[in-house]
This record gives C-alpha cells, sequence and structure tokens, in this order.
C-alpha cells in the first residue's frame, strides 16, 4: 500500500485529493492548519482507517515518524481575497513550508508535488498559457505575495531536485471549482453561485471582459495523479482551455440558478488578469491528461452543492 501526504488536505481540492488517493487504495495523511479549510471538508473520510488528518501549520517542522512514498503540498491561501489580509503568510508558506516539505521528502526519498499556480504567468502578454513562457508579474503589486511565493516554491523545488536528486513535480493550475469552496472564500464560483441563490445581482469587478478557464475539480484532481506518477520534472499547466469572460460566466451561473440576471459593476481589483487560458498540449501528451467536464456539468454539480451549504 502507498503512503501519501497531502498538505492543505481540508481545503478544497486537497479534500478532493485525499478522497481520491483513497479509491486508488492509499493511506492519506491530511496535513491543514484550517487558515482557509475547513474540518467538514474531510470529515466523511474520518471513519476510513487508511485515512488520518493532523492540524498543523507546515511553516513549523513537521516531526513525525511515517515513512511516505508521495507528498502533494496544497497548502497555500488561494483567494485574492487573502492576498490582502494574510500576505506575509502566503509567502512563508510556500517558502519555509516548502522547504519543510522538501526536506521531508529527502529524509523520505519521496516524490513530492508543488502546486503552483496559473498566477506565475502574472498578466499573460502570450495568450494562451504554454510552459514555456516567463510570464509578466509585478512583484510589488497586490497579488505579488502570491506570485512570487508561487514562483519561489516552483524554484526551490528544482534546487532540491537539482542538488540532492529528489523527484519534485510541479503543477501550474489554472481557476478550478467545484463542491467544497467556502461560499464566502471571495473567489468568483462561490461569489456568483450565492447570488444566483439568494437572488442578489451579480457582483461584476470592472467592464467583466476579462477572462478565465474553468476547470472541474474532478478533472483536475486525476491531472495532479497523473502528473505525480509520471517522469515529467518540468511545471505542467492543469485546467481546462474553455474560455469565457466573467460576463458569460455570470450568465451561465444565473441560468443553472435559474435566477434573473442584474447586474452590480464594482471596480477591478489591482493587477487582476485580462485573460488567462492554458495550453495544455504538455499535459496531453506526456501525461495523457485532457479535461472531462464541460462548465455545463461541473455547474450542475456545483449548483447542488451551493444549495446544501448555504
Ligand atoms: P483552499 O484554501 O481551499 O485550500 C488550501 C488549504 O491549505 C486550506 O485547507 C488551508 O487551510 C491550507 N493551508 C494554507 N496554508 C497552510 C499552512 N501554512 N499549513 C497548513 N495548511 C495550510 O484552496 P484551493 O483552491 O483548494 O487551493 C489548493 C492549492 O491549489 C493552493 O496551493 C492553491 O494555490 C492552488 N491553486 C488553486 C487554484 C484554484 O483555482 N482553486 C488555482 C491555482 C492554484
Ligand atoms: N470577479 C468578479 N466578481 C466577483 C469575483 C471575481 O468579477 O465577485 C472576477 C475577478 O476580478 C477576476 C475573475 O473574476 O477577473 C476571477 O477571480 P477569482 O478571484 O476567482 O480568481 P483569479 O483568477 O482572479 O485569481
Amino acid at each position: 500500500m502507498k503512503t501519501a501526504l497531502v498538505a492543505g488536505g481540508a481545503g478544497f481540492i486537497g479534500s478532493h485529493l485525499c478522497e481520491y488517493l483513497l479509491g486508488q487504495g492509499y493511506r492519506v495523511y491530511a496535513i491543514d492548519s484550517l487558515v482557509t479549510g475547513r474540518r467538514i471538508n474531510i470529515e466523511h473520510l474520518l471513519a476510513n482507517p487508511n485515512f488520518s488528518w493532523i492540524e498543523h501549520d507546515i511553516v513549523a517542522p513537521l516531526y513525525m515518524n511515517v515513512p511516505c512514498d508521495e507528498i502533494y503540498n496544497l497548502a497555500s491561501p488561494a483567494s485574492p481575497v487573502d492576498f490582502e489580509k494574510i500576505p506575509i503568510f502566503i509567502l512563508k508558506t510556500a517558502a519555509i513550508g516548502h522547504m519543510n516539505l522538501l526536506n521531508w521528502a529527502k529524509m523520505n526519498k519521496a516524490r513530492i508535488l508543488f502546486a503552483s499556480t496559473s498566477e506565475v504567468y502574472g498578466d499573460p502578454l502570450e495568450h494562451p498559457q504554454k510552459e514555456t513562457y516567463l510570464g509578466n508579474v509585478n512583484c510589488i503589486g497586490h497579488r505579488g505575495c502570491y506570485d512570487e511565493a508561487k514562483r519561489y516554491g516552483e524554484a526551490i523545488s528544482m534546487a532540491f531536485r537539482r542538488q540532492y536528486g529528489i523527484e519534485t513535480r510541479i503543477v501550474r493550475i489554472f481557476n478550478t471549482y467545484g463542491p467544497r469552496m467556502r461560499p464566502e472564500d471571495g473567489r468568483v464560483i462561490p461569489n456568483f453561485f450565492t447570488q444566483g441563490l439568494s437572488g442578489k445581482p451579480f457582483t461584476i469587478y470592472g467592464d467583466g471582459k476579462q477572462t478565465r478557464s474553468l476547470c472541474y475539480v474532478s478533472d483536475l484532481v486525476e491531472g495532479l495523479h497523473k502528473l505525480m506518477l509520471s517522469d515529467v520534472a518540468d511545471p505542467v499547466n492543469v485546467g481546462n482551455p474553455d474560455e469565457y469572460t466573467i460576463l458569460e460566466i455570470a450568465k451561465s451561473v444565473a441560468a443553472a440558478c435559474g435566477a434573473q440576471f442584474k447586474t452590480e459593476f464594482m471596480p477591478l481589483p489591482p493587477s487582476d488578469p485580462k485573460q488567462r487560458r492554458p495550453d495544455i498540449t504538455r499535459a496531453k501528451e506526456l501525461l495523457n491528461w485532457s479535461p472531462k467536464i464541460s462548465l455545463k456539468e461541473g455547474f450542475v454539480k456545483t449548483l447542488d452543492y451551493f444549495k446544501s451549504s448555504l
């Protein structure tokens, strides 16, 4: 039986990953400080004898005598709302926290996957974004704490690989959504579903013409596992290349919720990227991965969740 450690395991993506790995026959340890995660996300897994969870902040060293084969580091606040509230914690989590996990991987001879992000491309001047694009990041802007944290996480992963021969993996995750996102998280999908279901106007930041490409969480999780099992050391984009404007996304959520489409235009947050779409050629060719769930299907599953959580 393989053992996996999932840092950020009580978060939105992390909890789905824990569930997936248990289904694949793994022994799973979830580590989470609950800074943005919730115990309720993993409550249904607690009775499983192959699952354990440890409340721990990865910025502090981890003293655990558990050999493990695979480490997935998903621990990081990820909502732009948190970039304003806890920027130093975000930087420490990727810098010190990820280094603690890399040391653990070194000790255990484990593979380690770092959850990076499309934000490493900043406000991209190349479209769609290939992994070879070096990005357009404003390191001193409001998103700098997150973008540079993730760029550092990638850099230190490669440093451990080059200096110690650690088996590292880097995934650049593009906007992902689905059940277990916190309704008050502040990201676009929780905001729009909450607004659609409560009859409130959709809050559109800027003119709503900026674009995003949305990946359903089950597709994403399968991509993370395929990458871990592969021998691909270079970063890999994992996301859904179907691209929509924010206004189009709001209209689709309104239709899914059966809500009237009312809008409230608000100022665009600073450094908000104007466009984002992954080039997933690398994931297709090297991992034989591509997303399967359409936005319509994903929205049906997401709607059920938000209905039950409001
Ligand atoms: P999330 O906030 O639901 O999950 C993050 C989890 O990490 C939370 O449970 C949080 O409590 C935990 N955490 C944060 N800092 C920690 C620390 N120092 N020690 C221990 N636990 C800590 O967010 P998510 O959307 O599930 O994101 C998971 C990962 O994927 C993050 O690393 C994020 O940067 C990355 N990512 C997500 C998206 C997306 O669209 N969801 C896009 C790009 C990258
Ligand atoms: N957005 C919006 N209304 C909201 C929340 C977000 O118009 O209530 C926009 C935001 O400005 C951005 C996009 O939706 O252009 C995606 O925002 P999110 O916070 O989900 O993630 P990002 O991709 O910006 O990190």
